[in-house]
């Protein structure tokens, strides 16, 4: 161990609400709350925004209905229908009434996001890491960033931290969990971008090899050409030429550890260059495919979980629970991808037309005054962490915490807890968001 010198350090900034991490999460929350009036400053390690569609390149967002209607709404709904509107007229005829599972065009979401924070008001910093807190009894007084410019301090009143691996809990000694009893983690995943595919021809194919390539992957590992463990393949196509793929596993990575995540970047590439190998010769029309992109980071699907004032759990997910201080609604299947070569897949579905609650207190780590957590890294038991997760729902819960943190701040109040969540939940179905059909009941003069 080596102690570090006390050192003074510039405020770089002094805000309202300061959101760390720019996933969907981070872009919810941000958003909701500039648009409600608060002073806002994003903090984003990449250079971009997008969380896991953009750095490691998730090629499609998991299903914003639950199979009836859209249950997540809101910001999440209209980024991912101006997405689709900025892709080719062919893609927007052939998505055109579909709101789950569509492809996602990093570059077009990257440049949607720069213009969304714009014109918001949202103040961006890139390249930046946020490292540690600087608190008193429980209060986060400042966290402490570093990038090209050294390191300095932001000040604010609450804290959003959309980090996915809950990154200002830790640093500012919060409780954790992670994973399962025996500290297994799904497995991460090198996602990857193919040019110069034909997909007529690979269509007329799909009776052989299955239309998410499962038949030639069985004949694949069985055969010891494919080093894969799973015989599936997510492929989601831009055009006729262009998809991305979420494909073969990595596995033992947590990715609250550089030196795991270092592991996962060399395996994954290797793993991604074996398999595009593969497709080439074994794929009809694959067989001129260009490695056009693998992920800036392999993809975490889980690492770190606060623990809040309430966790929600598989009971809950299977009992479809309302709870009073619902925020968001979650229709995902639990989808818990094997944590060891030789262990199996869970997934757990919801009847079409049905889901659970979001309760605020999910979002609250214990013992913290003045963070709100949203995104990957709320407080659940790790099967329903494996529903939670996906992209829309971290929407959905970002924009909670943005406009809950500005509701506070407006009131000149920085304590989480100190919300009335009637109030939060009345607001956010104004700004468009859908808190369940018992919600709708009990309020129904509220509903258009
Ligand atoms: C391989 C894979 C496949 C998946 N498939 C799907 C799918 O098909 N559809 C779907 O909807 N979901 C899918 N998911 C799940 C989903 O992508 C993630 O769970 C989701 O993106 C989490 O959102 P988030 O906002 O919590 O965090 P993230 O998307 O992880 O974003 C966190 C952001 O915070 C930044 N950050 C982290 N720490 C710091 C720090 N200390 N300082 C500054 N910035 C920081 C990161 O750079 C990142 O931009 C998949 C995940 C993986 C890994």
């Amino acid at each position: 161990m080596l102690s570090v010198p006390q050192m003074d350090v510039p405020v770089y900034a002094e805000v309202d609400v300061v959101v760390a991490g720019g996933g969907p999460a981070g872009v919810g929350a941000a958003l909701a709350a500039a648009r409600n009036g608060a002073s806002v400053l994003l903090i984003e390690q990449r250079g971009y925004l997008g969380g896991m569609a953009t750095v490691s390149l998730v090629p499609a967002y998991c299903p914003f209905t639950d199979e009836v209607k859209p249950v997540i709404r809101g910001i999440g709904l209209e980024i991912l229908l101006e997405m689709k509107s900025r892709m080719e007229p062919a893609f927007q005829e052939e998505w055109k009434d579909n709101l789950d599972w569509v492809p996602i065009d990093a570059e077009h979401l990257k440049r949607l996001l720069d213009e969304k924070m714009a014109e918001a008001g949202v103040q961006l910093l890139y390249h930046t890491f946020v490292s540690r807190t600087l608190q008193t009894d429980g209060k986060v007084e400042a966290v402490l960033i570093q990038n090209k410019s050294g390191t300095q301090a932001v000040k604010g009143k609450i804290y959003i931290d959309c980090t996915s691996d809950a990154d200002i809990v830790h640093a500012a000694g919060g409780v954790l969990t992670q994973g399962g009893d025996e500290g297994e983690l799904q497995p991460g995943t090198m996602c990857f971008q193919l040019g110069n595919l034909d997909r007529l021809k690979f269509a007329e194919h799909t009776a052989d090899i299955g239309l998410d390539l499962k038949h030639a992957i069985r004949r694949g590992i069985a055969s010891g050409e494919l080093r894969v463990v799973r015989d599936w393949a997510g492929i989601s196509w831009h055009n006729n030429n262009t998809a991305g793929f979420n494909f073969g596993h990595i596995f033992g990575i947590d990715g609250s550890k550089a030196e795991d995540l270092t592991r996962g970047a060399v395996e994954g590439r290797a793993l991604v260059h074996h398999i595009v190998d593969w497709l080439q010769r074994t794929v009809p029309g694959f067989e001129q495919a260009v490695l056009m992109a693998t992920g800036e980071q392999i993809g975490i699907r889980e690492s770190r979980r606060i623990v809040g004032d309430y966790v929600v759990t598989a009971e809950d997910f299977l009992n479809c629970v309302s709870f009073p201080d619902d925020i968001a609604r979650n229709a995902y299947f639990i989808d818990i991808h094997m944590a060891k070569p030789t262990s199996d897949m869970t997934m757990v579905h919801l009847p079409p037309g049905q889901s659970h609650g979001i309760p605020y207190r999910a979002l609250l780590p214990v013992g913290i005054e003045n963070v709100i957590t949203a995104g990957r890294a709320i407080s659940t038991d790790r099967a329903t962490q494996g529903s939670t997760r996906v992209m829309p729902n971290c929407f959905a819960m970002g924009e909670a915490a943005g406009t809950a943190a500005a509701m506070l701040t407006k009131e000149g109040k920085s304590a989480s807890r100190e919300i009335n969540v009637y109030d939060l939940q009345r607001q956010l179905v104004s700004q468009g968001a859908w808190l369940g059909e018992q919600w709708e009941e009990k309020n129904l003069y509220l509903i258009d």
